[in-house]
């Protein structure tokens, strides 16, 4: 490693972040709080991390002028959307540090790479078919049905994803996804979903959070719980092990989040990754000493790790924009924050967010609580309030 990138970048330089939104805007903050300057970039003049951000470039991810800025004004780099192209961040980093780097986050952009990545790393992952030519689809096996036929690409939120019962079915599925590269899953039976969010330094350390678990519904994120509440400590810990394996074998640099399914047998497997912080840490800011976005600056800044500690047991919320549409609303309105927050032990983040949509990621709420029954309490009276 040349001498430039072991040195530590100190506050007051400024980091800079590829992409705007909410998770760009919480990492801004948290890089700001530290004494740093930040730079976003993203073409939208409303994005929420260029809301807050000291400089905001507005450019496209490819655009040569914006990245030459970006390298310009930033000491380092890191991004905060995994759909990046990776060829920004090889740009990039010509000229910079930046992490993660982008041969890694072109491993988790592509759900063929990515499950060969946890399959070479020894972890098990849903058995699955890769479909870009008719000829794959027609030797798919049968064993793989009912299944989830996934983009290989630009998939998030359960969109570019199709649930498949039968063989004509997924002959549809691959007409309705344009017959792009997909992945066939096999549907599995899950008890419960899980992640590990890690954070590795420039040195090869790594750190992990405690076990989140993680309830979707419509394949978006709905709750966050920590502890996981109904997941041994057996499990917990090959989800850590796995999550340290494959952040070293990417030689990773800086927060990554694993998702895991638990099998009703018990076993866990690995469904994707995202070389980012992530939803499911939201909790990290209000519930740990130190939360996923500054371990992010400090892993990117060659700042020390150190290992998260869960003060407080806690839920995390996701605020979507459907809550703005109460039953019978004609237009937009805003939740009764205040009913909310007359709830001790409630964190409320918005995003800047003006426009409510159905499905939109608004904010969320973070409830901590002495004991794991005390914060399900108030989370269970929050989203009465919020309807
Ligand atoms: P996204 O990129 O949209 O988050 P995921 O692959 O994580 O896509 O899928 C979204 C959700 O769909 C998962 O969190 C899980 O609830 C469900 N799901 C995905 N794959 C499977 C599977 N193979 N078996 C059962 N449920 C699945
Ligand atoms: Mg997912």
């Amino acid at each position: 490693m040349s001498k430039a990138a072991s040195d530590v970048i100190l506050p007051g330089a400024t980091l800079g972040v590829m992409g705007g939104g909410q998770l760009g805007r919480m990492f801004v903050h948290a890089a700001q709080a530290m004494g740093y300057r930040t730079a976003v970039l993203d073409a939208d003049p409303t994005s929420p991390a260029g809301l807050v951000s000291h400089a905001h470039i507005q450019t496209p991810y490819l655009d040569e002028a914006g990245l030459a800025a970006l390298a310009r004004e930033a000491a380092a780099i890191t991004t905060e959307f995994e759909n990046v192209p990776a060829a920004a961040l090889d740009q990039l980093a010509r000229t910079r540090p930046v992490a993660p780097s982008g041969a890694a986050v072109a491993v988790c952009q592509d759900r063929a790479r990515e499950k060969a990545h946890f399959v070479g790393c020894g972890v098990d992952c849903a058995p699955h078919a890769i479909i870009a030519t008719a000829e794959q689809l027609a030797a798919v096996s049968d064993d793989l049905l009912p299944g989830i036929l996934k983009t290989a690409r630009l998939g998030y939120d359960g969109k570019g994803q199709v649930r498949v019962k039968t063989r004509a079915e997924l002959e549809a599925a691959w007409a309705e996804l344009q017959q792009v590269e997909c992945v066939l899953e096999k549907m599995l039976p899950l008890a419960y979903e899980v992640s590990v969010i890690v954070a590795r330094g420039r040195d090869g350390q790594v750190v992990h959070f405690p076990l989140q678990q993680n309830l979707h519904r419509d394949g978006i994120l709905a709750v966050t719980t920590v502890p996981a509440p109904n997941v041994t400590e057996a499990v917990s810990q090959q989800a850590y092990d796995a999550a340290h394996q494959i952040a070293a074998s990417l030689n990773y640099v800086g927060v990554l989040c694993i998702e895991f399914f638990v099998l009703a047998d018990g076993r866990i497997v690995a469904n994707e990754m995202a070389p980012r912080p992530h939803n499911s840490g939201h909790h990290t800011i209000d519930a740990c000493d130190v939360s996923q976005f500054e371990l992010q600056v400090r892993a990117m800044t060659g700042l020390p790790l150190v290992a998260p500690v869960l003060h407080s047991p806690c839920l995390m919320l996701n605020l979507l924009g459907d809550l703005w549409f109460p039953a019978g609303a004609t237009a937009q309105v805003e939740p009764d924050w205040a009913a909310v927050l007359a709830l001790s032990g409630t964190h409320l983040h918005l995003y800047g967010k003006t426009e409510a949509r159905k499905g939109r990621k608004m904010g969320h709420l973070t409830v901590t609580a002495a004991t794991p029954e005390a914060a399900r309490d108030t989370a269970l009276k929050a989203a009465a309030i919020l309807g």
